[in-house]
């Protein structure tokens, strides 16, 4: 039996009957970890002493027979843009190359809370920002499937160490798209929940209004465990308002009652063939499956990707703002013979990437005086818009099926220079952020030997609907659990 193969599930029964103890399980995928990252680089830091001797409690807690919290024993990984007390948390920057986190980000808690073991810290586009992880101030992480490919973005890390068997679940975050993407280019599943249902306290902030913290995982249920951890209020996120209201009941009850709508539109110019050819093979399979799949229009949903765009720069050119390099473990002092606005420019160029430095100019631009009306307001007033463009049409269907990205996984390089071309490939994935809808992405099959991912979203705070949908696409597709070859 290769104990990485196990899911949740199946990890806490061999818990329960005494088969596997928690410090294996641990010991197993640290060895995953020893022979395979150096060439996936998934991982910035791992922690392994602490897992072990994490382990080691989970199990002497069994002995003692106490009741296992819902992830007992679960390794996870987490992304280096969530606080972890004690560890460094660099959201792959330079400028937060020796930040250790003082507290731990109420998700991150709740997964300890519950019994997950933590691995390690992954590797992400600097501050969320990128499709590739590319943007890494520390390293490139390669797509496990094939390593000269880029794992997607910028949860990268996350999906790649779930996809290598590096970790069996992991947190991302997606304020774009960073969960699904890297997602669907690594054959996982990776949920992004409705703003306000998962916490963001503890989560190094890229454009507060959007951020969301999720899970990428192996399977649908898997990821469902993980997210029942994660969500609900906490008050030190004012903006979590809603307690879940379903269980894992959700997940059985296949396309019963379900409508499903596919955007007339729903291809683009410059798509891969391979990946459109999936998404009618998905559709044709729900179809004959029972479902009821319709045609719908979201008329304004072709604008997310320019509305986007101008919010996030807006909201990172103000949320990178604190960065100094003075505060948040730089090191750096401030020499009083140097002007302050010399010293600031001098550090910020240092210390934060070509990304970074472009969207904090272009949020500058989009924010002053004379141009926030014609940009940043008017982009606030088309996000409503849109929101509402998407309530009209969950009035006709329950959920919405789609591709995740336009293409599978591209080449390591191929985009990086080419800032627009980059933000292009979240076009599928935006929407769901801009009208605040939550949206899951799943394996749907192959093309050019890489996984391709389709996309359910539902209307805000119906996670239940896409958890179902999800669950039925996986049932009768039977694509899940899905590792790659060894490296
Ligand atoms: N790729 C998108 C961007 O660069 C999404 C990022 C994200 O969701 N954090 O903004």
């Amino acid at each position: 039996m290769d104990i990485k193969l196990l899911t949740i599930n199946q990890l806490q029964q061999a818990y329960g009957s005494g088969e596997l103890s928690v410090e294996a399980v641990i010991s197993a995928y640290l060895d995953s970890i020893t022979h395979q990252d150096s060439k996936i680089k998934a991982y910035l830091e791992v922690l392994g002493d602490k897992a072990v001797k994490q382990a080691e409690a989970l199990d002497s807690k069994l002995r003692k027979g106490e009741k296992p919290g819902k992830l007992f024993g679960v390794p996870v990984a987490i992304k280096d843009n969530l606080c972890l007390q004690g560890s460094k948390t660099t959201a792959a920057s330079k400028i937060l190359e020796n930040y250790i986190a003082p507290y731990t980000a109420t998700t991150v808690q709740r997964l300890l809370n519950a019994g997950a073991v933590v691995l390690g810290k992954t590797n992400m586009d600097e501050f969320a920002m990128g499709s590739s992880c590319e943007n890494s101030a520390f390293q490139k992480t390669k797509n496990p499937w094939d390593l000269k490919r880029v794992p997607g973005g910028s949860s990268g890390g996350s999906a790649a160490a779930v996809a290598s068997q590096e970790a069996l679940v992991a947190l991302g975050s997606d304020t774009g798209g960073s969960i699904r993407q890297p997602a669907s280019f690594c054959g996982q599943v990776g949920l992004k929940p409705t703003y306000g249902r998962v916490s963001r306290y503890g989560l190094i902030a890229m454009a507060s209004s959007l951020d969301q913290i999720g899970p990428i995982a192996r399977n649908v249920a898997d990821a469902f465990k993980v997210y029942q951890t994660i969500a609900g209020p906490d008050p030190n996120d004012t903006t979590t308002v809603k307690a879940l209201t379903f269980d894992e009941a959700a997940l059985q009850k296949g396309f019963k009652n379900l409508k499903i709508g596919i955007l007339k539109d729903a291809y683009v110019e410059g798509m891969d063939e391979g990946v459109v050819e999936k998404i009618q093979e998905a559709k044709k399979l729900m179809q004959e499956n029972s479902a009821e799949v319709i045609e719908i229009e979201v008329p304004r949903a072709k604008l997310s990707l320019a509305i986007y765009y101008i919010i996030v720069t807006s909201e990172v050119s103000s949320n990178l703002a604190r960065y100094d390099g003075i505060r948040y473990g730089m090191g750096k002092t401030f020499n009083e013979s140097e002007n302050f606005l010399d010293y600031t420019t001098r550090i910020r160029a240092e210390g934060l990437g070509e990304e970074a430095q472009r969207r904090v100019l272009l949020g500058a631009y989009t924010l002053s005086k004379g141009y926030a009306d014609r940009y940043y307001h008017k982009a606030l007033a088309l996000q409503k818009s849109i929101a509402k463009d998407f309530e009209a049409a969950f009035k006709k269907v329950d959920v919405v099926f789609g591709p995740t990205a336009p293409t599978v996984a591209f080449k390591l390089g191929e985009k990086f220079g080419d800032p627009l071309t980059m933000y292009l490939s979240d076009i599928f994935t935006v929407p769901a952020n801009i009208a605040n809808l939550p949206a899951i992405s799943l394996p749907i099959g192959f093309a050019h030997k890489m996984p391709v991912g389709g996309q359910f979203v539902g209307p805000s705070f119906r996670e239940d609907l896409i958890f179902q949908a999800a669950a039925a696409y996986e049932n009768i597709s039977g694509i899940s659990n899905l590792v790659s070859a060894k490296i």
